[in-house]
């Protein structure tokens, strides 16, 4: 058995001596922290639902290194079928938490380096790919969770690497040895990355060719030494310090994943562990492959988290009586547009792959775009029309105590009650639920996960063939084809031409 029980990754976790920090708090033991306990929850469900045999093939794979049974979690994509399965986890995954649940960034990091590996070693004799090999099986057949480590804090947006003021702002070498090299830099908004077992961390951008010292892929345990991680606040986060169930929305899974900041201050990284090492021209394509594969995946994932959050305003809406009013169900009908649309992209996107040189296959690069530039618009959209057919309550309710306080409790239980029966409790949490995923933190995780909708628009201008486009109207509106002989000709200028001989 390849695959861990949640129990078992929750210990493996806990064996880990990481250097953690939530807030200005150092914290042994992020697991049992509350502010990241919904978080590891989460992945924990994820390695539950492994286990379980209705899943088989969907959330497990058979590893085409060894053969054996793994998590999906862990696998590289070597079909379209493949491709397909991953979006469809997602959307189970979605579903069943109501949140992010991390492990995709890394599952797609492996991929970019499995890929990019292979190219580097074709072209330059390195032996880059049997090093990822050999780590992918360690991966595998340990069932490890791996955070994907992409973004640099990027100082000053206007210059590259090389020309910042601190040249540590993105990740660099410091210093080359026979075994290895030491770098330093720090990852931000790294998803899942204070409760996973190690960063494989990878250039974030196209280098010049000055700037060989950035070029670097590798992986690095998230307790090695000179790692420091430090968690990122979240809309509403000090409620989960005070327990309230109720006010959290998704006490159990959480809002969003769980984002750090990883430092690496000079951490050294052994031979085996580095991927790429100063291929400045296969950093591009490596940040491509990555974000390609990512930008997919929100149609999956954000599917179904709109999946529950369309069921709790639809429960609202029962709750309030107007069900069966024809603006909330359209308004209803509306959500469930804008959401299909998302999924329909990536399973498009999916269906559509090819082959890449390694044998693994790639998305369809423009749908899978597409789909994350909607995602920045749709996650908006449908989150307008939970705020909209919910009403204002969801912003303004007391917190849970008051409800069970003994002056104000009767008071602040009537005026929210709709229905005689009713469980007061049972609107204030589907409410909270809504206020929670519709949070600043959820928004702008689909507005710049996976790369700020500019970046998709200037990939989908490039694949366009705005030239391939204008030849294609030039065909149709001036071209001569006359299938029938009726002598008619496309150019209506050409006609008036005509009858003036
Ligand atoms: Fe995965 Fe979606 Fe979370 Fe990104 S936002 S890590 S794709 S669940
Ligand atoms: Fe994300």
């Amino acid at each position: 058995m390849t695959m861990k029980t949640p129990l078992e990754y929750v210990e493996s976790l806990r064996a880990m001596k990481v250097n953690a920090y939530v807030g200005a708090e150092k914290v042994e033991s992020p697991v049992d922290h509350p502010a990241i306990a919904p978080h590891v929850n989460t992945v924990a469900k994820i390695y539950e639902m492994a286990q379980d045999p209705q899943y088989k093939g969907l959330i497990t794979a058979e590893s085409h290194l060894t053969g054996r049974e793994i998590n999906r979690w862990t696998h590289i994509f070597m079909s379209t079928d493949d491709l397909v399965r991953k979006i469809k986890m997602l959307r189970l995954m979605g579903q069943a938490t109501g949140t992010c649940f991390q492990r995709c960034v890394g599952l797609d990091a492996m991929n970019a380096s499995y890929a990019i590996s292979y190219e580097i070693d074709q072209a330059k004799g390195t032996d880059y790919h049997q090093r990822f090999k050999e780590y992918l099986i360690y991966v595998q057949d340990n069932d490890l969770m791996i955070a994907g480590a992409m973004t640099d804090p990027k100082g000053n947006r206007a210059k590259s690497p090389s020309q910042q003021d601190d040249p540590d702002q993105y990740v660099r070498v410091v210093e080359r040895r026979p075994d290895g090299v030491v770098i330093r830099g720090a990852k931000l908004h790294n998803t899942g990355g204070i409760n996973s077992h190690e960063f494989l961390v990878l250039p974030g951008t196209g280098l010049k060719p000055e700037e060989a010292d950035y070029a670097i892929a590798c992986a690095v345990p998230a307790d090695a030494e000179g790692v420091t991680m430090i968690f990122g606040r979240q809309s509403n986060d000090d409620r989960k310090l005070q327990g309230n169930c109720v006010d959290l929305g998704n006490s159990r899974f959480g809002i969003v994943g769980g984002e750090v900041m990883v430092v690496f201050d000079d951490v050294f990284v052994p031979n085996e562990r580095i991927f790429l090492n100063g291929e400045i021209e296969f950093v591009g394509q490596m940040v491509n492959y990555f974000a390609t594969w990512h930008r997919a995946n929100y149609g999956g994932c954000k599917g179904g988290n709109a999946d529950v959050l369309i069921g709790a305003t639809a429960k609202i809406a029962q709750i309030h009586g107007v069900e069966r009013n024809t603006i909330v169900k359209d308004k209803v009908i509306e959500m469930i547009h804008l959401t299909e649309t998302c999924y329909a992209g990536a399973i498009g996107a999916s269906a559509s792959g090819y082959a890449l040189p390694c044998g693994s296959y790639m998305v369809d690069p423009m749908m899978a775009n597409t789909v994350k530039q909607n995602i920045t618009r749709n996650v908006y959209a449908v989150g307008r029309l939970a705020h909209d057919i919910a009403g204002g309550f969801v912003a303004t309710l007391p917190e849970e105590a008051a409800f069970e306080d003994e002056e104000i409790g009767k008071w602040v239980t009537k005026y929210h009650l709709c229905n005689e029966g009713d469980d007061v409790m049972e609107r204030v949490h589907y409410g909270r639920y809504i206020e929670n995923a519709t949070s600043v933190t959820t928004m702008v995780e689909a507005m710049h996960g996976a790369g700020s909708p500019q970046a998709q628009r200037i990939v989908m201008l490039g694949l366009s063939n705005l030239k391939g486009k204008m030849a294609m109207a030039e065909e149709v509106i001036e071209g001569d084809s006359d299938v029938l002989g009726l002598k008619i000709r496309g150019r209506v200028v050409s006609d008036k031409a005509d009858t003036n001989d």
